[in-house]
């Protein structure tokens, strides 16, 4: 498939039925409501077009990061209930009640700030109690939070929606972190029971704890990596049938014979030992491909895999095809699928010594997103 002539041949390929059967597959896994996360652009497959999808699948709730993303949802007709994790500032608190936002409280200051301004507009904030059971990030530590709920309870500003904590080690199906936080959360959570007030909704669940630990799954799980078809941790056994929906596919801009000995890229860090074919791709770490993926990475070019050669530039990289054909044009891809042959993202993140999330997130705004399915 070539790009039109008005468009980058460089492109991000977003399947939207591919998110909509990992939803399912979560949901049937799960039997509890969803709040699908789409932070840093969805996972870096788009905002609006994924969260739109999302909502049509029913999805129960949206979560993000920061109040911009949940105001940009907004601002593009999203209307299921958004709950931002990041931790609050006080004068952000108006944005959050205007845009129907849902507030993460993660400390005592904080609930004041929310009540301040919510009976300032006359408007109560709709809240979720963040408690820290072991990540030290954000939220009120599990062993001293009783107090924090307490207020919280007596607030005539606040309706308390949620309470719930993250954790820390949930990609690793043997860790002891996870059921010591599940302990540690029940032990928070008994403190509505204690003072007569109803439960809210109780949510531990990322993506680890979905695929490995059914008893962080309460009332509410909230998936990110999973939904997009990744694993949190490569190495994780597969126990849901899990679509990647995302692909980054390119193609060939160059193509030339290098001789024996002459080297290639900045630093003329490689050279061939035998006259080879290079080819030239047009992207680079400038589009979010990692740097770190000079001579580690690899690519498909007519269904075969071939390696990157020499260093990552910030707009191309070169590819040693050795005796192998290809033409200008070719379609390249550099995760994804082609033919019989797969470079997934957990194998990118390998080669560049990091983490699907990050290689997902980092793919930025200059490479366009088409959507297929939905
Ligand atoms: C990012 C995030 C998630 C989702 O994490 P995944 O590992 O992608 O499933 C869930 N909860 C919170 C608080 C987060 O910050």
């Amino acid at each position: 498939m070539s790009a039109p002539a008005s468009e980058r041949p460089t492109r991000i390929l977003v399947d939207l039925d591919a998110i909509a059967h990992n939803l399912r597959a979560i949901r049937a896994h799960v039997r509890v409501p969803v709040m699908a996360i789409v932070k840093a652009n969805a996972y870096g497959h788009g905002l609006v077009p994924v969260a739109r999808h999302l909502q049509a699948q029913g999805v129960e709730q949206l979560g993000v990061a920061f109040l911009e993303e949940g105001i940009a949802l907004r601002q593009a007709g999203i209307t299921v209930p958004i709950l931002v994790l990041g931790g609050i500032f006080g004068p952000q608190v108006a944005q959050f009640i205007a845009h129907d936002l849902e507030v993460t409280v993660s400390s005592l200051d904080k609930l004041h700030q929310v009540e301040a301004a919510a009976q300032a507009l006359g408007r109560k904030a709709t809240v979720h109690l963040k408690i820290d059971t072991g990540m030290e990030r954000i939220g009120v530590h599990s062993y001293s939070c009783g107090p924090f709920i307490a207020a919280a309870v007596a607030s005539r500003w606040c309706t308390i929606k949620g309470i719930y904590s993250h954790l820390a080690c949930a990609d690793d199906p043997g860790s002891e972190m996870t059921a010591l936080q599940v302990q540690r959360f029940a032990e928070a959570c008994a403190h509505f029971e204690r003072l007569g007030a109803p439960m809210p909704l109780r949510h531990l669940a990322n993506s680890g704890g979905v695929l490995h630990f059914p008893q962080t799954h309460l009332d509410m799980v909230r998936p990110g990596i999973v939904l997009y078809g990744v694993q949190p941790d490569p190495a994780s056994k597969r126990t849901l049938d899990l679509r990647p929906a995302l692909s980054l596919v390119s193609q060939v801009v160059y193509f030339k014979v290098v001789k024996a000995g002459h080297p290639v890229s900045y630093g003329a860090t490689w050279a061939p030992a035998h006259d080879t074919r290079v080819v030239t791709v047009p992207l680079g770490y400038g589009d979010g491909y990692p740097r770190a993926l000079s001579a580690r990475g690899e690519v498909l070019i007519r269904g075969h895999r071939h390696p990157i050669v020499g260093r990552i530039c910030m707009d191309q990289f070169m590819v040693d095809i050795g005796q192998d054909s290809a033409w200008n044009e070719d379609e390249v891809v550099l995760i994804g699928r082609q033919g019989d042959a797969a470079i997934p993202v957990e194998a990118v993140a390998q080669a560049a010594g990091t983490i699907p999330y990050e290689i997902l997130t980092g793919l930025n705004a200059r490479i366009p997103r088409l959507y297929r399915g939905g």
